[in-house]
Parts: structure tokens; C-alpha cells; sequence
């Protein structure tokens, strides 16, 4: 609310609260189901209109703490690069996000009391360990300013590796022939190739499911 520029703000909670409840009765979900919808529709606002007016910034890439694995993974798949390590420490985690100028997501509140994030010299996205794994994909989208529309169109090519991270490029079907099912190469003709961890994607039924999702989802 301060964000936005709210000047009294106990009457913006009340608004929120108002437009939850209303949302709530409507769409008959519960309130605090309510109450995030409402706050991701006002972040994404903000942080769009912030984005749109430094356009040539670039894409901010994220650092996930050890216990979002799979929110790495969907956010991967929407397009965002998002490194993710197994059981790394707090210390760890924020001392590479600096050095990486990576952005931390984390569902941990007393990480953001570590001086470089407290001090401002790296960002971080706090997102309730309460909210479903596409919530929070929601969410860290909403704060990064990304049109909420694109994660639901992902191609890969606009998208990143699952697995790593990586960048996705396409590849000539004939020099990986050897590295694709029979019945795949008879079918298909489009493939890509994971630019990091040299992984081979395609337009396969798992991406399809992957792209339904996001959909449905986000
Ligand atoms: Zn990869």
C-alpha cells in the first residue's frame, strides 16, 4: 500500500479486506485464498507499471532457498532463470545472490533480517509458506513485473531448463538424431537443446502437461 502511494493506510487495509471479502462471497473461495488474489493483482500492478518505465533493465534472475525446489522448477518453466542449490545454508545462499546480483526467493521471514538484505545490497521476494506451489509462482511473477498472461503461452524457447536452468536453443533435428526415440523422430520435427546441462526438450506430452498447467494456473 505505501507502494502504491496509499496515503491513509488503515483505510487501504480496509479496501483490501472489502474487495477480499467481496471476491471471497463471489467466487466462493476462502478469505485468506481471497486475500492473496487481491494482493497479487495489486503487486503485479505496481511492480508492471515500475517495470515498463525502466524497460531496458535486465530480467532479474532468482535464487531460491533450499526448501523451494519445486517452485524453481515451475518458474524455470515459465520462463525465468532460477538457480536453485540442495541444502544450502542461509549464510551461503545470500553471500551467491550478492555475488550472482540474483534476487532470493524464500518462504523463511528471519532470512530477511541478514545484513546484505536488510541493507538493501540484495533483494528478496518473501513468499507464505502457506500458499499452493502456483500461488507463489504467481506471486514471485507479480513482484518481478511479468505479464501475468506469458506463463501461460511459454513455448520452449521462451522458456528455460527445467533441470538447470539453462537457456533454451533449437536445435537441427538430424544432429541429435541419435539422442531421440524412434517414435518421437517420426513424429516430430522441432527440438531444443538445454545451453547449460545439454538436455534435449521437445514439444513431447510432458510439456504439454507442463504448458496445460501453467495455463490452468497461473
Ligand atoms: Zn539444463
Amino acid at each position: 500500500l505505501d507502494e502504491v502511494g496509499a496515503r491513509q493506510i488503515d483505510k487501504g487495509v480496509r479496501w483490501l479486506f472489502a474487495r477480499a471479502e467481496n471476491l471471497a462471497q463471489q467466487s466462493d473461495i476462502s478469505l485468506s485464498h481471497a486475500l492473496t488474489e487481491v494482493n497479487i493483482a495489486l503487486v503485479g500492478k505496481v511492480r508492471r507499471s515500475r517495470v515498463s518505465a525502466e524497460k531496458n533493465s535486465a530480467p532479474a534472475k532468482l535464487f531460491c532457498d533450499a526448501g523451494l525446489g519445486g517452485l524453481a522448477r515451475w518458474l524455470r518453466a515459465s520462463g525465468c532463470e532460477a538457480i536453485w542449490v540442495q541444502d544450502i545454508s542461509d549464510a551461503d545462499l545470500v553471500r551467491r545472490a550478492e555475488e550472482l546480483n540474483a534476487v532470493i526467493v524464500t518462504t523463511d521471514s528471519f532470512l530477511l533480517d541478514r545484513r546484505p538484505i536488510a541493507h538493501g545490497r540484495v533483494r528478496a521476494i518473501w513468499v507464505p509458506p502457506t500458499l499452493t506451489i502456483f500461488e507463489q509462482l504467481r506471486l514471485v511473477r507479480a513482484e518481478l513485473g511479468l505479464d501475468p498472461s506469458v506463463a501461460g503461452s511459454a513455448v520452449p524457447n521462451e522458456s528455460r531448463c527445467m533441470v538447470c536452468g539453462g537457456e533454451l536453443v533449437s536445435v537441427e533435428k538430424e544432429a541429435v538424431k541419435e539422442r531421440i526415440p524412434p517414435r518421437t523422430y517420426r513424429w516430430l520435427d522441432e527440438y531444443w537443446e538445454c545451453t547449460r546441462c545439454g538436455k534435449l526438450f521437445w514439444h513431447g506430452t510432458h510439456w504439454e502437461r507442463v504448458k496445460r498447467r501453467l495455463k490452468d494456473e497461473v
